[in-house]
Formats: structure tokens, sequence, C-alpha cells
């Protein structure tokens, strides 16, 4: 009876698992090529009301193509759409199921050495693992930090690396939608260059800022991609009959004012209020306490190639708009050097046709941060989310080269003087010189 049993709980659970493994069969994969306003507009129109197509990047004039999944069952509708309104589009992926099968995932465990590799992907598990052992490794340089909790009660973990106090902060923020795995991935890539590069300008950069870095700002969507579906983008909380927020339309500025829905089915629900969900009101209140230590504040998304600036809803230049627009132009210079990957830099509501309650314009709007900025990593929607593993390596490098390229042109243009490393530099000549006079 016993045997009978288990035999029939696994002819009940063959199927199942079969059905999750197989979540995406069949799902296509296109790239539009809109060819004017007529067709940004309706794209956009089709993205606020369609749940049934998941739009992967957003209708923007900045770029020349859209990419959009489709369900085997809704793929004639799609095509009929865009066919009856002289759209041009191709398939990028026939069946995006054969992308997510070759992702790699590994586990890293603390009795491993420290390094992470570039060339998979990692679970939550994981990136808390290894940066709990590199607060062993790095003892009072390396410390966590907690900079919130989830609906499901897990602490948003960070890291903050610090030589010393008194000096101006630098946050980054990974993560926030979780279907987006090279972000957390890049996040993680500079914490381990800040600790063990050679490289003098890494080793300034470290130095000469507190660091407050954290990868996964959605804990809960994050573990759900990689444990039940992989294309998730907003948290896990549940409204009504549909689950998650977005977690980027929730910020309290100008909430809901465009670019998100009020439908919960939506995958850019904006929430039942501003802050309404406990990752974003948590998250803003640890940005808060930091006051204004804060000189540069990056928030890391994929994909589309894009460096994007405040604000969602205006394009109309704030004070050092010309400055950001300067500084981000110059660092996307230094990232396409390494391999030649072009970005753009744009403002994100001529970049996305207005979006707002996102992270970055309460940081810019509400805190007065001087440089705030938005990342858009690889590619340009041939892989999109399911970005291969062998471009992790390469695309972290890239956005290294970029950070560090941010921060010398941000100095170059009076920002980001490290009033420490002033003082520091002061004390030394002070130093020389009684040394002089006693000599
Ligand atoms: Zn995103």
């Amino acid at each position: 009876m016993i045997f009978l049993n288990k035999f029939l709980f696994l002819i009940l659970l063959v199927p199942f698992v079969s059905c999750e493994k197989f979540r995406f069969n069949n799902y296509t994969l296109y790239r539009i090529s809109p060819e004017n306003d007529q067709h940004y507009k309706l794209l956009q129109d089709i993205q606020n009301t369609d749940v049934r197509f998941d739009f992967w990047s957003d209708p923007t004039p900045l770029l020349d193509f859209v990419t959009v999944l489709s369900s085997p069952e809704d793929k004639d509708d799609l095509e009929e759409i865009l066919r009856g309104n002289k759209m041009k589009y191709e398939v990028t992926m026939q069946n995006i199921q054969e992308a997510i099968d070759k992702e790699t995932v590994e586990s890293y465990t603390r009795s491993n050495n420290i390094s992470m590799s570039w060339n998979t992907y990692y679970t939550l598990d994981s990136i808390n693992s290894w940066l709990a052992n590199l607060i062993t490794a790095y003892p009072g340089i390396a410390g966590m930090i907690i900079g919130g909790r989830s609906y499901e009660g897990r602490d948003i973990k960070g890291l903050k690396i610090s030589h010393g106090s008194g000096r101006r902060a630098i946050f980054i923020e990974g993560g926030i939608h979780s279907r987006e795995w090279i972000s957390p991935s890049s996040a993680c890539y500079i914490i381990n260059e800040l600790l063990t590069s050679n490289d003098p300008a890494t080793r300034a950069a470290a130095r000469d800022y507190d660091w407050y870095i954290f990868p996964v700002t959605n804990p809960d969507g994050y573990v759900w991609t990689h444990e039940q579906f992989r294309l998730w983008r907003k948290n896990r909380r549940p409204i009504g009959t549909a689950v998650g927020v977005d977690l980027n339309r929730n910020w309290n500025n100008n909430w809901l004012v465009s670019g998100a829905s009020v439908n919960p089915a939506s995958d850019i629900y904006a929430g039942p209020g501003p802050f309404s969900e406990p990752e974003t009101l948590s998250l803003s209140e640890y940005i808060r306490s930091m006051g204004d230590r804060i000189d540069l504040y990056l928030s890391i998304h994929s994909f589309s190639q894009l460096l994007l600036i405040p604000f969602g809803n205006s394009t109309a230049a704030y004070a050092n708009y010309h400055d950001a627009m300067n500084i981000g132009r110059r660092a996307m210079g230094a990232l396409s050097v390494r391999y030649g990957t072009q970005y753009i830099t744009g403002n994100i509501a001529e970049a996305i046709y207005q979006a707002t309650g996102g992270s970055v314009d309460w940081v810019k709007e509400q805190l007065k941060v001087p440089l705030v900025y938005c990342y858009e990593l690889r590619d340009r929607g041939t892989f999109g989310f399911l970005l291969p593993t062998d471009q992790i390596r390469p695309n972290n490098e890239e956005v290294m080269d970029s950070l560090l390229e941010m921060i010398h042109q941000a100095k170059r243009f009076g920002y980001m003087n490290s009033s420490n490393g002033l003082h520091g530099s002061l004390f030394l000549c002070f130093l020389a010189l009684i040394i002089k006079m006693f000599h």
C-alpha cells in the first residue's frame, strides 16, 4: 500500500514538474522596429493595456527596437496587430525555453574561496553567503548592511565598504526587477573589484568613498525567478487575485503619473499607493537616513544598453542636467573601449516615453543627490533578460570601466570631491612640514 501511494504520488508529481520546467515552451521573442511616432504610441498603448504580451523593453524613441514576448496562443494576434499597422518585426528566439535551459546557476558555499565565478548566475542564498564571507575576509573594511525587509520577511542585504569614517557615499541598488539577473551579478562584480583589485584607479575609488551596495533589492522576486518563474519582475505580495507590485513604479515621487498601471495583473502595476510595499518603504527610509552623504546613486537594470538620468515625467533640464549628461556620456565612452559595446545616454522621459515612481526620480527629487543614474545593461534584445552566461564577465568588466570613468569625470566637473581625501592630503602636507622643521 505504501509502495502504491508512493507510485501514485510520483505519477501525480511528474506532469507538474514537467509543466513547471517547460513553462515557456514555444514562447516567442519578437524584436519590433517602430518607424514613426504612431508606431511607438501604439506599442505603448499595448504595453499599458494588454497583459497578454510581455514587454521586455519599453517603446522609446531613443531605441529603434522594442522586444516583446508572446505565448504560443497569442502569437497570431500580435503578428496581426503588427502587420495591420505596417510594423516591421523579426523573431529573435522561436522558443525562449531553450535559452532558459542553457542558463547555469551555481551555488556558492562559505567553504569555497572568496571569489565568485563570472560565468554563471547565483541564487540569493549564494550571494548572501558570499557577502558574509567577504565580511570575514575583510574585517574592518567590509560590513553587512540591511537596507530593509521584503514582504515575505527576507532582509535586503548589502555590503558597506569603507576605509575610514567621514567619507562621501556611493550607493548602488541592484535587482529591483527580479528577472534582470545580470543586475545583481554586476553589483557583486563591483564589490569584488573594490575589495580585490590591484588596479590603482579601482583601489583609489575603494579608498576614497564609502560604498553601499545592495545586489538584490527585491529578494522575494529574485527567489521566485530561480525557483518558480524565470521571468518574474515584481515583488511577491498578493493583491486580490493577482500577485506583485512593480517596485520601480512604487516610489513616492510623481507616483502613477505616467508609464505605470493600476491593474494588479500588469507587470508595471504601481501598487495601491506610493510606498505601499515593504521593500520600497524600508529601503527609502534607509537611504533617507544617510542624509546628504550620497554623492552618486546608481540603479542597475537590464536591458537595452542605456544610461538614463532623471526625471521620468519631464524632459526639462534641472540645475546640473547638462553636467550629468556630459559625465554620463563620457562614462559610456569608457564602457565601449574594452568590447565595443555601445550605450546611449538619455533622459528617462524621452527614453521610455515617461515612467514615474522609479527609485532614481525619488532620490534625485527628494534627497537632491547630485548625480543619479540608471543603467540598462546588455543586450539590445537578442537575448534580453536571458543574457547568456558567457556575456556575464564582459558585461561586468565594461560596467566597472564606466564606473571608474564616471567618478573621474564627476571630479573634473566639480562633484564627488571627498572632503575626507582633502583632509587626508592636508594632514600629510602638515606632517611633512613638521618632519622637515625638525631635521
Ligand atoms: Zn528593470
